[in-house]
Protein backbone atom coordinates (compact mmCIF):
# COMPACT_ATOMS: atom_id res chain seq x y z
CA UNK A 1 0.00 0.00 0.00
CA UNK A 2 1.02 3.79 -0.90
CA UNK A 3 2.12 5.67 2.59
CA UNK A 4 1.11 9.23 3.15
CA UNK A 5 3.95 11.74 3.46
CA UNK A 6 3.09 11.44 7.19
CA UNK A 7 3.31 8.09 7.88
CA UNK A 8 7.03 8.03 6.25
CA UNK A 9 7.98 10.57 8.62
CA UNK A 10 6.35 8.70 11.67
CA UNK A 11 9.39 6.20 10.34
CA UNK A 12 11.98 7.98 10.50
CA UNK A 13 12.21 8.36 14.24
CA UNK A 14 13.81 5.25 14.53
CA UNK A 15 17.15 6.30 16.55
CA UNK A 16 19.27 6.33 13.78
CA UNK A 17 22.85 8.00 13.72
CA UNK A 18 22.54 10.99 11.88
CA UNK A 19 24.72 14.02 12.96
CA UNK A 20 24.67 17.42 11.33
CA UNK A 21 27.07 20.22 12.16
CA UNK A 22 28.70 17.91 14.86
CA UNK A 23 25.54 16.96 16.90
CA UNK A 24 23.68 13.93 17.17
CA UNK A 25 20.35 14.25 16.07
CA UNK A 26 17.74 13.36 17.68
CA UNK A 27 14.80 13.73 15.25
CA UNK A 28 15.79 14.34 11.73
CA UNK A 29 12.32 15.45 11.39
CA UNK A 30 12.34 17.95 14.17
CA UNK A 31 15.96 18.98 13.11
CA UNK A 32 15.58 23.03 12.20
CA UNK A 33 17.63 22.15 8.83
CA UNK A 34 16.97 18.49 8.01
CA UNK A 35 13.26 18.71 8.54
CA UNK A 36 13.60 20.25 4.90
CA UNK A 37 14.98 17.30 3.22
CA UNK A 38 12.51 15.18 5.64
CA UNK A 39 9.62 17.15 4.52
CA UNK A 40 10.88 17.28 0.60
CA UNK A 41 10.48 13.03 0.29
CA UNK A 42 7.21 13.57 2.33
CA UNK A 43 5.80 15.76 -0.20
CA UNK A 44 7.02 12.39 -3.27
CA UNK A 45 4.61 10.48 -1.12
CA UNK A 46 1.61 12.31 -0.79
CA UNK A 47 2.09 13.37 -4.96
CA UNK A 48 0.91 9.62 -4.62
CA UNK A 49 -2.74 11.15 -4.00
CA UNK A 50 -2.44 13.47 -5.93
CA UNK A 51 -5.17 12.86 -9.02
CA UNK A 52 -3.86 15.64 -11.52
CA UNK A 53 -0.54 14.08 -11.71
CA UNK A 54 0.29 12.20 -15.40
CA UNK A 55 1.98 9.84 -15.55
CA UNK A 56 0.20 9.49 -12.39
CA UNK A 57 2.77 7.64 -9.24
CA UNK A 58 -0.08 5.99 -7.65
CA UNK A 59 -0.75 2.22 -10.12
CA UNK A 60 -1.62 -0.69 -9.39
CA UNK A 61 0.90 -3.56 -9.30
CA UNK A 62 -0.25 -6.56 -12.13
CA UNK A 63 1.04 -9.11 -9.71
CA UNK A 64 -0.82 -8.67 -6.65
CA UNK A 65 -3.66 -6.06 -7.32
CA UNK A 66 -2.04 -3.67 -4.53
CA UNK A 67 -1.18 -0.02 -5.05
CA UNK A 68 2.15 0.85 -5.33
CA UNK A 69 4.42 3.70 -6.75
CA UNK A 70 5.02 3.55 -9.83
CA UNK A 71 8.40 3.87 -9.23
CA UNK A 72 8.87 0.50 -8.19
CA UNK A 73 7.71 -1.16 -11.25
CA UNK A 74 9.87 -2.96 -13.54
CA UNK A 75 9.61 -1.43 -17.15
CA UNK A 76 8.98 -4.55 -19.78
CA UNK A 77 8.09 -2.08 -22.12
CA UNK A 78 9.08 1.06 -24.35
CA UNK A 79 6.09 3.03 -22.96
CA UNK A 80 6.61 1.96 -19.36
CA UNK A 81 10.31 2.94 -19.99
CA UNK A 82 9.18 6.70 -21.43
CA UNK A 83 6.61 7.16 -18.96
CA UNK A 84 9.54 6.58 -16.12
CA UNK A 85 11.76 9.61 -17.30
CA UNK A 86 8.23 11.64 -17.99
CA UNK A 87 7.21 10.68 -13.99
CA UNK A 88 10.87 11.63 -12.56
CA UNK A 89 10.64 15.10 -14.67
CA UNK A 90 6.78 16.10 -13.45
CA UNK A 91 7.82 15.05 -9.99
CA UNK A 92 10.73 17.11 -10.38
CA UNK A 93 8.78 20.10 -11.58
CA UNK A 94 6.07 19.74 -8.84
CA UNK A 95 9.11 19.42 -6.09
CA UNK A 96 9.88 23.23 -6.97
CA UNK A 97 12.54 21.55 -9.94
CA UNK A 98 14.82 20.10 -7.17
CA UNK A 99 15.04 16.36 -8.14
CA UNK A 100 12.82 13.78 -5.59
CA UNK A 101 15.23 11.25 -5.24
CA UNK A 102 13.91 8.59 -3.11
CA UNK A 103 12.19 5.55 -4.42
CA UNK A 104 13.76 6.77 -7.82
CA UNK A 105 17.11 5.82 -7.06
CA UNK A 106 16.29 3.15 -5.38
CA UNK A 107 14.78 1.33 -8.00
CA UNK A 108 17.43 2.39 -10.29
CA UNK A 109 19.51 0.28 -8.23
CA UNK A 110 17.15 -2.54 -7.98
CA UNK A 111 16.80 -2.91 -11.43
CA UNK A 112 20.03 -3.32 -12.29
CA UNK A 113 20.13 -5.88 -9.37
CA UNK A 114 17.32 -8.02 -10.80
CA UNK A 115 19.46 -7.88 -13.75
CA UNK A 116 22.67 -8.62 -13.09
CA UNK A 117 21.87 -11.16 -9.66
CA UNK A 118 20.21 -13.53 -12.62
CA UNK A 119 23.28 -13.96 -14.96
CA UNK A 120 25.20 -14.13 -11.69
CA UNK A 121 23.04 -17.42 -10.08
CA UNK A 122 23.45 -19.03 -14.09
CA UNK A 123 26.72 -18.38 -14.23
CA UNK A 124 27.44 -19.62 -10.74
CA UNK A 125 24.39 -21.29 -9.73
CA UNK A 126 23.81 -18.90 -6.51
CA UNK A 127 20.51 -17.95 -5.19
CA UNK A 128 20.76 -14.13 -5.19
CA UNK A 129 17.63 -12.96 -7.66
CA UNK A 130 15.43 -14.62 -5.57
CA UNK A 131 16.66 -12.52 -3.09
CA UNK A 132 16.76 -9.69 -5.03
CA UNK A 133 13.41 -10.04 -5.67
CA UNK A 134 12.05 -10.53 -2.34
CA UNK A 135 13.95 -7.67 -0.96
CA UNK A 136 12.45 -5.45 -3.94
CA UNK A 137 8.92 -7.19 -3.51
CA UNK A 138 9.23 -5.61 0.48
CA UNK A 139 10.07 -2.47 -0.31
CA UNK A 140 7.35 -1.82 -3.26
CA UNK A 141 4.66 -3.45 -0.54
CA UNK A 142 5.41 -1.23 2.29
CA UNK A 143 6.41 1.45 0.30
CA UNK A 144 9.77 2.59 1.59
CA UNK A 145 11.97 5.30 0.75
CA UNK A 146 15.12 3.83 -0.43
CA UNK A 147 18.50 5.35 -1.36
CA UNK A 148 21.62 4.04 -2.58
CA UNK A 149 25.10 4.22 -1.63
CA UNK A 150 27.40 3.59 -4.55
CA UNK A 151 30.49 5.65 -4.39
CA UNK A 152 33.62 4.94 -1.92
CA UNK A 153 35.43 7.41 -0.33
CA UNK A 154 38.39 5.62 -2.23
CA UNK A 155 41.63 6.93 -0.72
CA UNK A 156 44.35 7.57 -3.34
CA UNK A 157 42.36 7.57 -6.50
CA UNK A 158 45.54 5.59 -8.60
CA UNK A 159 45.23 2.59 -6.09
CA UNK A 160 43.14 -0.14 -6.20
CA UNK A 161 41.01 -0.97 -2.97
CA UNK A 162 43.30 -3.83 -1.88
CA UNK A 163 46.11 -1.90 -2.34
CA UNK A 164 44.91 1.10 -0.31
CA UNK A 165 46.84 1.68 2.70
CA UNK A 166 43.68 1.54 4.88
CA UNK A 167 41.39 -1.29 3.73
CA UNK A 168 38.47 0.26 5.02
CA UNK A 169 38.12 3.32 2.44
CA UNK A 170 36.10 0.98 0.19
CA UNK A 171 33.64 -1.13 1.58
CA UNK A 172 34.33 -4.34 2.30
CA UNK A 173 33.21 -8.00 3.59
CA UNK A 174 35.37 -8.02 6.99
CA UNK A 175 33.65 -11.24 8.54
CA UNK A 176 31.34 -13.96 6.30
CA UNK A 177 29.47 -15.76 9.38
CA UNK A 178 26.41 -18.83 8.60
CA UNK A 179 23.90 -15.93 9.09
CA UNK A 180 25.08 -13.38 6.86
CA UNK A 181 28.51 -10.70 6.47
CA UNK A 182 29.87 -8.03 8.81
CA UNK A 183 30.71 -5.26 6.23
CA UNK A 184 33.31 -2.22 7.27
CA UNK A 185 34.26 1.03 5.29
CA UNK A 186 32.30 4.45 3.94
CA UNK A 187 30.38 6.08 1.34
CA UNK A 188 30.44 9.22 0.06
CA UNK A 189 28.20 11.80 -0.69
CA UNK A 190 24.97 9.83 -0.54
CA UNK A 191 22.05 11.97 -1.55
CA UNK A 192 18.98 11.70 1.29
CA UNK A 193 20.54 8.76 3.41
CA UNK A 194 19.92 10.57 6.60
CA UNK A 195 15.65 10.62 5.60
CA UNK A 196 16.08 7.32 4.27
CA UNK A 197 14.16 4.18 5.53
CA UNK A 198 16.62 1.89 3.32
CA UNK A 199 20.41 1.85 1.94
CA UNK A 200 21.23 0.03 -0.90
CA UNK A 201 24.94 -0.62 -1.22
CA UNK A 202 26.32 -1.67 -4.44
CA UNK A 203 30.13 -1.71 -5.76
CA UNK A 204 31.59 1.70 -7.24
CA UNK A 205 33.67 -0.13 -9.48
CA UNK A 206 34.81 -3.72 -11.15
CA UNK A 207 36.61 -5.46 -8.07
CA UNK A 208 39.30 -7.93 -8.58
CA UNK A 209 39.60 -8.85 -4.81
CA UNK A 210 36.60 -11.04 -3.33
CA UNK A 211 35.94 -9.09 -0.24
CA UNK A 212 34.96 -5.98 -2.10
CA UNK A 213 32.62 -7.36 -4.74
CA UNK A 214 29.88 -6.57 -2.31
CA UNK A 215 26.34 -5.71 -2.34
CA UNK A 216 23.18 -5.59 0.49
CA UNK A 217 20.70 -3.39 1.68
CA UNK A 218 20.40 -2.31 5.36
CA UNK A 219 17.77 -0.25 7.04
CA UNK A 220 18.72 3.13 8.01
CA UNK A 221 18.90 2.88 11.56
CA UNK A 222 21.21 -0.37 11.24
CA UNK A 223 23.85 -0.60 14.62
CA UNK A 224 26.98 0.40 13.32
CA UNK A 225 25.58 2.94 11.07
CA UNK A 226 26.69 6.52 11.51
CA UNK A 227 25.62 9.63 8.73
CA UNK A 228 27.48 12.47 8.91
CA UNK A 229 25.56 15.47 6.71
CA UNK A 230 26.85 17.94 4.94
CA UNK A 231 25.95 21.81 6.24
CA UNK A 232 23.15 22.68 3.83
CA UNK A 233 24.49 26.29 3.37
CA UNK A 234 21.52 27.04 0.83
CA UNK A 235 19.56 26.99 4.08
CA UNK A 236 21.20 28.50 6.57
CA UNK A 237 21.48 31.22 3.92
CA UNK A 238 18.24 31.64 3.27
CA UNK A 239 17.39 34.29 6.13
CA UNK A 240 14.18 35.36 4.76
CA UNK A 241 11.37 33.50 2.90
CA UNK A 242 11.85 35.50 -0.37
CA UNK A 243 15.29 34.17 -0.46
CA UNK A 244 14.84 30.74 -0.53
CA UNK A 245 11.74 30.53 -2.76
CA UNK A 246 12.61 27.19 -3.07
CA UNK A 247 14.94 25.51 -1.13
CA UNK A 248 13.05 26.74 2.09
CA UNK A 249 10.34 24.08 0.60
CA UNK A 250 12.42 21.37 -0.79
CA UNK A 251 16.40 20.34 -0.41
CA UNK A 252 18.34 17.35 -0.43
CA UNK A 253 20.85 16.16 1.97
CA UNK A 254 23.63 14.38 1.31
CA UNK A 255 26.08 12.44 3.57
CA UNK A 256 29.10 10.48 4.24
CA UNK A 257 27.69 6.71 5.69
CA UNK A 258 30.26 4.89 7.89
CA UNK A 259 29.62 1.30 8.62
CA UNK A 260 31.42 0.22 11.64
CA UNK A 261 31.21 -3.98 11.52
CA UNK A 262 27.20 -3.11 10.46
CA UNK A 263 25.86 -7.03 10.48
CA UNK A 264 23.60 -7.63 7.31
CA UNK A 265 21.95 -10.70 7.20
CA UNK A 266 21.92 -13.31 3.92
CA UNK A 267 18.57 -12.39 2.52
CA UNK A 268 19.61 -8.99 2.33
CA UNK A 269 22.92 -9.99 0.60
CA UNK A 270 22.99 -9.35 -3.26
CA UNK A 271 26.87 -10.01 -4.28
CA UNK A 272 29.37 -11.56 -1.62
CA UNK A 273 32.57 -11.80 -3.44
CA UNK A 274 32.08 -12.55 -7.19
CA UNK A 275 34.12 -10.55 -8.33
CA UNK A 276 33.77 -11.08 -12.22
CA UNK A 277 29.63 -9.25 -11.63
CA UNK A 278 30.71 -6.14 -9.31
CA UNK A 279 31.40 -4.22 -12.62
CA UNK A 280 28.57 -5.29 -14.77
CA UNK A 281 26.76 -4.15 -11.47
CA UNK A 282 27.92 -1.17 -11.02
CA UNK A 283 27.84 0.26 -14.62
CA UNK A 284 24.37 -1.31 -15.18
CA UNK A 285 23.39 0.68 -11.84
CA UNK A 286 24.94 3.79 -13.20
CA UNK A 287 23.11 3.61 -16.54
CA UNK A 288 19.56 3.57 -14.80
CA UNK A 289 20.65 6.44 -12.83
CA UNK A 290 21.96 8.28 -15.42
CA UNK A 291 18.85 7.85 -17.36
CA UNK A 292 17.53 9.29 -14.40
CA UNK A 293 19.61 12.33 -14.32
CA UNK A 294 19.07 13.02 -17.56
CA UNK A 295 15.34 13.19 -16.64
CA UNK A 296 15.16 15.42 -13.76
CA UNK A 297 17.92 17.72 -15.16
CA UNK A 298 15.62 18.62 -17.83
CA UNK A 299 13.35 19.94 -15.30
CA UNK A 300 15.76 21.90 -13.67
CA UNK A 301 17.26 22.78 -17.49
CA UNK A 302 13.66 24.32 -18.07
CA UNK A 303 13.56 26.44 -15.13
CA UNK A 304 16.87 27.76 -15.98
CA UNK A 305 15.75 28.60 -19.32
CA UNK A 306 11.91 30.40 -18.10
CA UNK A 307 14.42 32.58 -15.49
CA UNK A 308 16.81 33.57 -18.23
CA UNK A 309 13.92 34.66 -20.31
CA UNK A 310 11.71 35.92 -17.63
CA UNK A 311 14.65 38.61 -16.63
CA UNK A 312 15.56 39.45 -19.65
CA UNK A 313 12.29 40.77 -20.16
CA UNK A 314 12.20 42.28 -16.66
CA UNK A 315 15.66 44.03 -17.75
CA UNK A 316 14.01 45.11 -21.35
CA UNK A 317 16.19 43.23 -23.29
CA UNK A 318 14.84 40.03 -24.49
CA UNK A 319 14.68 40.61 -28.32
CA UNK A 320 18.73 41.50 -28.41
CA UNK A 321 20.94 39.88 -30.19
CA UNK A 322 23.36 38.46 -27.73
CA UNK A 323 20.56 37.01 -25.36
CA UNK A 324 18.68 35.59 -27.98
CA UNK A 325 21.71 33.63 -28.39
CA UNK A 326 21.90 32.82 -24.78
CA UNK A 327 18.53 32.05 -24.60
CA UNK A 328 19.36 29.45 -27.59
CA UNK A 329 21.71 28.34 -25.14
CA UNK A 330 19.36 27.93 -22.39
CA UNK A 331 17.06 25.65 -25.23
CA UNK A 332 19.50 23.74 -25.95
CA UNK A 333 20.57 22.61 -22.08
CA UNK A 334 17.12 21.40 -21.91
CA UNK A 335 16.06 20.33 -25.01
CA UNK A 336 19.31 18.49 -25.56
CA UNK A 337 18.80 16.06 -22.25
CA UNK A 338 15.05 15.32 -22.93
CA UNK A 339 15.67 14.47 -26.58
CA UNK A 340 18.37 12.37 -25.27
CA UNK A 341 15.94 10.55 -22.76
CA UNK A 342 13.60 9.72 -25.01
CA UNK A 343 15.56 8.34 -27.61
CA UNK A 344 17.32 6.49 -24.66
CA UNK A 345 13.46 5.10 -24.51
CA UNK A 346 12.99 4.51 -28.29
CA UNK A 347 16.01 2.93 -28.94
CA UNK A 348 15.88 0.91 -25.84
CA UNK A 349 17.48 -2.69 -25.08
CA UNK A 350 15.96 -5.84 -23.42
CA UNK A 351 17.88 -8.01 -20.96
CA UNK A 352 17.35 -11.77 -22.04
CA UNK A 353 17.14 -13.14 -18.86
CA UNK A 354 14.69 -11.20 -17.56
CA UNK A 355 12.83 -9.45 -20.01
CA UNK A 356 13.51 -6.06 -18.63
CA UNK A 357 13.24 -3.16 -20.83
CA UNK A 358 16.75 -1.19 -19.69
CA UNK A 359 17.69 2.66 -21.56
CA UNK A 360 19.93 2.79 -24.55
CA UNK A 361 23.30 3.30 -23.20
CA UNK A 362 24.98 5.20 -25.90
CA UNK A 363 21.80 8.19 -26.24
CA UNK A 364 22.15 8.16 -21.87
CA UNK A 365 25.61 9.00 -21.86
CA UNK A 366 25.69 11.34 -24.48
CA UNK A 367 23.06 13.04 -22.51
CA UNK A 368 24.71 12.86 -19.13
CA UNK A 369 28.00 14.02 -21.05
CA UNK A 370 26.25 17.19 -22.46
CA UNK A 371 24.75 17.89 -19.37
CA UNK A 372 27.65 17.46 -17.37
CA UNK A 373 29.75 19.63 -19.37
CA UNK A 374 27.23 22.27 -20.35
CA UNK A 375 25.81 23.38 -16.34
CA UNK A 376 28.28 26.24 -16.13
CA UNK A 377 27.85 27.51 -19.47
CA UNK A 378 23.56 27.48 -19.19
CA UNK A 379 24.50 29.40 -16.00
CA UNK A 380 26.49 32.03 -17.85
CA UNK A 381 24.20 32.17 -20.01
CA UNK A 382 21.24 33.24 -17.15
CA UNK A 383 23.72 35.26 -15.48
CA UNK A 384 24.37 37.05 -18.97
CA UNK A 385 20.69 37.42 -19.01
CA UNK A 386 20.17 39.30 -15.30
CA UNK A 387 22.87 41.44 -14.55
CA UNK A 388 25.00 41.65 -11.49
CA UNK A 389 22.12 41.94 -9.16
CA UNK A 390 21.84 38.39 -9.73
CA UNK A 391 24.26 38.56 -6.49
CA UNK A 392 24.00 42.17 -5.00
CA UNK A 393 20.36 42.99 -4.59
CA UNK A 394 19.30 43.78 -1.49
CA UNK A 395 17.75 41.60 0.97
CA UNK A 396 14.43 40.13 1.68
CA UNK A 397 14.29 42.12 4.65
CA UNK A 398 15.17 45.08 3.21
CA UNK A 399 11.94 44.83 0.74
CA UNK A 400 9.85 44.21 3.68
CA UNK A 401 10.70 47.27 5.41
CA UNK A 402 8.23 49.78 4.68
CA UNK A 403 10.68 52.29 4.61
CA UNK A 404 13.35 50.54 2.23
CA UNK A 405 10.66 49.13 -0.03
CA UNK A 406 9.26 52.61 -2.13
CA UNK A 407 13.10 52.90 -2.46
CA UNK A 408 13.66 49.43 -3.79
CA UNK A 409 10.50 49.81 -5.99
CA UNK A 410 11.79 52.96 -7.81
CA UNK A 411 15.24 52.21 -8.26
CA UNK A 412 15.13 48.91 -8.96
CA UNK A 413 12.46 49.05 -11.34
CA UNK A 414 13.02 47.62 -14.70
CA UNK A 415 11.02 47.37 -18.28
CA UNK A 416 7.43 49.02 -17.35
CA UNK A 417 5.76 45.71 -18.15
CA UNK A 418 7.31 44.22 -15.16
CA UNK A 419 6.37 45.30 -11.71
CA UNK A 420 9.57 46.83 -9.21
CA UNK A 421 8.45 43.53 -7.48
CA UNK A 422 8.23 40.78 -9.61
CA UNK A 423 11.81 41.72 -10.85
CA UNK A 424 13.33 42.03 -6.84
CA UNK A 425 11.42 38.67 -6.86
CA UNK A 426 13.40 36.78 -9.75
CA UNK A 427 16.41 38.60 -8.65
CA UNK A 428 16.17 36.97 -5.22
CA UNK A 429 15.66 33.63 -7.15
CA UNK A 430 18.46 33.76 -9.15
CA UNK A 431 20.52 34.85 -5.99
CA UNK A 432 19.57 31.27 -4.25
CA UNK A 433 19.96 29.42 -7.96
CA UNK A 434 23.83 31.08 -8.48
CA UNK A 435 24.85 31.98 -4.89
CA UNK A 436 23.12 29.85 -1.77
CA UNK A 437 22.84 26.92 -4.24
CA UNK A 438 25.37 27.40 -7.01
CA UNK A 439 28.28 25.77 -5.51
CA UNK A 440 26.25 22.77 -4.76
CA UNK A 441 24.46 22.70 -8.21
CA UNK A 442 27.83 22.95 -9.90
CA UNK A 443 29.06 20.59 -8.20
CA UNK A 444 26.29 18.27 -8.55
CA UNK A 445 26.03 18.60 -12.71
CA UNK A 446 29.50 17.46 -12.83
CA UNK A 447 30.21 15.10 -10.62
CA UNK A 448 26.65 13.68 -9.27
CA UNK A 449 25.80 10.10 -11.46
CA UNK A 450 29.05 9.80 -12.28
CA UNK A 451 31.98 12.56 -13.13
CA UNK A 452 32.32 13.40 -16.82
CA UNK A 453 35.41 11.06 -17.22
CA UNK A 454 32.69 8.18 -16.48
CA UNK A 455 30.56 9.09 -18.99
CA UNK A 456 33.47 9.58 -21.77
CA UNK A 457 34.77 6.02 -20.58
CA UNK A 458 31.06 4.84 -21.01
CA UNK A 459 30.91 5.92 -24.46
CA UNK A 460 34.28 5.17 -26.02
CA UNK A 461 33.44 1.65 -24.26
CA UNK A 462 30.15 1.01 -25.67
CA UNK A 463 30.18 2.55 -29.07
CA UNK A 464 29.86 0.77 -32.02
CA UNK A 465 32.29 1.96 -34.76
CA UNK A 466 31.86 -0.86 -36.67
CA UNK A 467 29.65 0.32 -39.00
CA UNK A 468 31.56 4.00 -39.58
CA UNK A 469 34.52 2.09 -40.40
CA UNK A 470 33.64 0.41 -42.78
CA UNK A 471 33.37 3.65 -44.65
CA UNK A 472 36.54 4.55 -44.05
CA UNK A 473 38.28 1.17 -44.92
CA UNK A 474 36.16 0.97 -47.88
CA UNK A 475 37.85 4.41 -49.35
CA UNK A 476 41.26 3.23 -48.71
CA UNK A 477 40.83 -0.60 -50.06
CA UNK A 478 40.45 -2.59 -47.00
CA UNK A 479 37.27 -3.89 -47.24
CA UNK A 480 35.31 -5.53 -50.66
C1 LIG B 1 25.57 16.40 -4.87
C2 LIG B 1 26.03 14.99 -5.08
C3 LIG B 1 25.17 13.94 -4.81
C4 LIG B 1 25.61 12.62 -4.94
N1 LIG B 1 24.76 11.60 -4.60
C5 LIG B 1 25.24 10.32 -4.59
C6 LIG B 1 24.43 9.25 -4.12
O1 LIG B 1 23.27 9.44 -3.74
N2 LIG B 1 24.96 8.00 -4.09
C7 LIG B 1 26.24 7.74 -4.51
O2 LIG B 1 26.66 6.59 -4.46
N3 LIG B 1 27.03 8.74 -4.97
C8 LIG B 1 26.57 10.01 -5.02
N4 LIG B 1 27.35 11.04 -5.48
C9 LIG B 1 28.71 10.71 -5.87
C10 LIG B 1 29.09 10.94 -7.33
O3 LIG B 1 28.69 9.87 -8.12
C11 LIG B 1 30.61 11.13 -7.29
O4 LIG B 1 30.86 12.43 -6.77
C12 LIG B 1 31.28 10.97 -8.63
O5 LIG B 1 31.21 9.64 -9.05
C13 LIG B 1 32.75 11.39 -8.51
O6 LIG B 1 33.40 10.69 -7.48
P1 LIG B 1 34.23 11.49 -6.37
O7 LIG B 1 33.38 12.54 -5.81
O8 LIG B 1 34.82 10.51 -5.46
O9 LIG B 1 35.35 12.24 -7.18
P2 LIG B 1 36.67 11.61 -7.79
O10 LIG B 1 36.36 10.26 -8.38
O11 LIG B 1 37.77 11.70 -6.84
O12 LIG B 1 36.89 12.61 -9.00
C14 LIG B 1 37.85 13.67 -9.01
C15 LIG B 1 38.64 13.56 -10.32
O13 LIG B 1 39.48 12.41 -10.25
C16 LIG B 1 39.34 11.64 -11.44
N5 LIG B 1 39.63 10.25 -11.10
C17 LIG B 1 39.10 9.52 -10.09
N6 LIG B 1 39.63 8.28 -10.09
C18 LIG B 1 40.49 8.22 -11.13
C19 LIG B 1 41.36 7.22 -11.66
N7 LIG B 1 41.45 6.00 -11.11
N8 LIG B 1 42.10 7.53 -12.75
C20 LIG B 1 42.03 8.75 -13.33
N9 LIG B 1 41.23 9.74 -12.87
C21 LIG B 1 40.48 9.49 -11.78
C22 LIG B 1 37.88 11.88 -11.86
O14 LIG B 1 37.64 11.58 -13.23
C23 LIG B 1 37.75 13.39 -11.57
O15 LIG B 1 38.28 14.10 -12.65
C24 LIG B 1 26.93 12.35 -5.39
C25 LIG B 1 27.78 13.42 -5.69
C26 LIG B 1 27.35 14.73 -5.54
C27 LIG B 1 28.31 15.85 -5.84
Amino acid sequence: MVRTGEQYLAGLRDGRRVFYRGQLVEDVTQHPILRVPCTHSAFLFDLQFDRDLSPPLAVEDGRTGETVCSFYQVPTDREALRGRAELIEETTKRSGAVFNIVKVIGSDALFALRIVSRALDQAKGTDYAARVQAYHEKVSREDLATVVAQTDVKGDRSLRPQQQRDPDLYVRIKERRPDGIVVRGAKAHITQAPVADEIIVIPSRAMTDADYAVAFAVPANAPGLTMICRPLLELEGARHPLEGPRVLRHALVEALVIFEDVFVPWERVFLAGETEFAGPLAHMFALWHRYTAISYRAAQADLIAALGLEIAEANGIADRSHIRRDLVDLILFAEIQRMAARVAASEHKVDGLTGVCYPNPLYVNIGKLYSNTHYLSALQALIDCAGGLAITAPSGDDFANPNLRPLLEKYLAGSPQVSSEKRFKLFLMLRELVGLLGGLESVTMVHAEGSIEASVIELLRTYDFASSRVLVDRLVGETA
